[in-house]
Parts: C-alpha cells; structure tokens; sequence
C-alpha cells in the first residue's frame, strides 16, 4: 500500500480544490467520480477539462496525477426522492434537510472509492465533505466521516485515512486555499471549468463561474466567491 491517494472528484468547486491538495501532498493521486443520475451530472463532463488544467499548473501535479475512474450507479438515483435527482423544485423539507439530500449517498460514495483504493492499494480517500456549509447534510459531518474510516478499516482490514480538508472552513476559505494551493490561475480555472449548480444549468458565466446563479449551490458558491474577494453582497 503506497502512500497514494484517491480523490472523490466530481467536477465541483470542493473537490477540485480536494484534487490540488491532494497534488501538493502525495507521489500518486487518482481520481473517481460517480454518476447515479444526478440533474447536474453535467459536472462529470467539466472533469476532463479540470483534470487537464491542473497539470498545466504545476510540473509536480503533472507527474503525480494518476488514472481517473469513473463509477456508474443507477441504483442510488432509482431508490433516492431527492431533488437532486428528480425534477421537482428545491426546498427544505418536513425533516429540516433541504430536499437535495440523497440518503447515505456519501457512506455508499465513500465505501465504493475504499473498494477501489483497496484494489488500487490507496492509502488515502481525500473527499470535499464539510460540516461548516452544509451541515445539513449529515452524511458529511466529521463523526460520519471517521465512523466510515473505522467501519471501512475493519471491513477491509486495511489502514486508510479519510482525509476532509474542507471540513471545517466555509467557501470563502475554500477559495483562499485554492489560491494558496494554485495561486490564480487555479481559481481561475475552478472558476472557468467547475460545476456547482444543482440545476446542472452552466448558463451565464458569473464572476464566480457558471451556474442558474439561484439554487442553493449557487448561491452558497457565489457568496463565497464575494467574500473571497471581498466584494459587497449581493
Ligand atoms: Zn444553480
């Protein structure tokens, strides 16, 4: 098992900048990323293009950045109601979690990608997850995450490490650390190529990229962005 990592790349502003840091700190990364029908699966396409620009930016990055996998599962949007996967409007729902919640979709993401680091002998699963914007998403709160790290170790009787460098700043940071990591011609490509929106609508190019500019996504993005550049709000 060498010291390598897999990053759970969905083509988004999160697990781009995952990917960076990831680069910055392993001999060997890999990427996967999953498509079980989600409205915005048109962040799976923007992948390339993110995978590409990366190695433009560093030598290093270039030379560490391994095979990118890609996971189909149809099951995950047959058996969810979410609005991420269904056309219905988004809107915070009777149990107080916003109806883009797809149940368990990170413990069934996370338990996949051990499986592949398994066979691909990863030691490191690097994931977006973060507990300081959507908290309301419980399967990407820390305690889930390191319940799935001793879960996934005792299943698989192996060593992996979870590691969530997003988890505790809010997106304004998450900008900063792509700047730190890419300084900006990396923001500047995750503003270019990556996809955020739920609608899956790349639409009008933004100052912070492209999106419906409405949808929590959106918006959550956006507002980073601004106070990422210290422009008044919206
Ligand atoms: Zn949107």
């Amino acid at each position: 098992m060498t010291d390598g990592a897999l990053v759970l790349f969905s083509g988004g502003q999160d697990s781009t900048t995952c990917l960076a840091w990831a680069l910055e700190r392993f001999e060997r990364v890999e990427t996967v990323g999953f498509d079980y029908g989600q409205r915005h699966r048109i962040e799976l396409d923007c992948r390339c293009n993110l995978r590409t620009g990366v190695t433009d930016l560093k030598t290093t990055w270039a030379a560490r950045l391994g095979a990118d996998h890609a996971i189909v599962l149809p099951a995950l949007g047959q058996i969810s109601q979410s609005a991420l996967t269904r056309e219905t409007a988004i809107e915070i729902g009777d149990s107080g979690l916003p109806n883009t919640f797809v149940p368990g979709r990170n413990l069934i993401f996370l338990t996949f990608a051990a499986a592949l680091a398994y066979r691909r002998g990863l030691k490191h699963i690097v994931g977006g997850m973060c507990e300081t914007d959507y908290s309301g998403y419980p399967d990407c709160r820390d305690d889930t995450i390191k319940a799935m790290q001793v879960a996934l170790n005792l299943g698989m009787e192996r060593r992996f490490v979870l590691d969530t460098p997003l988890m505790w700043i809010d997106k304004a940071a998450t900008w900063r650390l792509a700047e730190d990591l890419g300084g900006a011609a990396l923001v500047g490509l995750i503003v270019a190529e990556s996809h955020t929106c739920y609608l899956g609508e790349r639409g009008k190019r933004h100052d912070w990229g492209h999106g419906c500019g409405a949808c929590p996504a959106c918006a959550l993005r956006a507002d980073g962005y601004r106070r990422y550049r210290d422009l008044p709000p919206a």
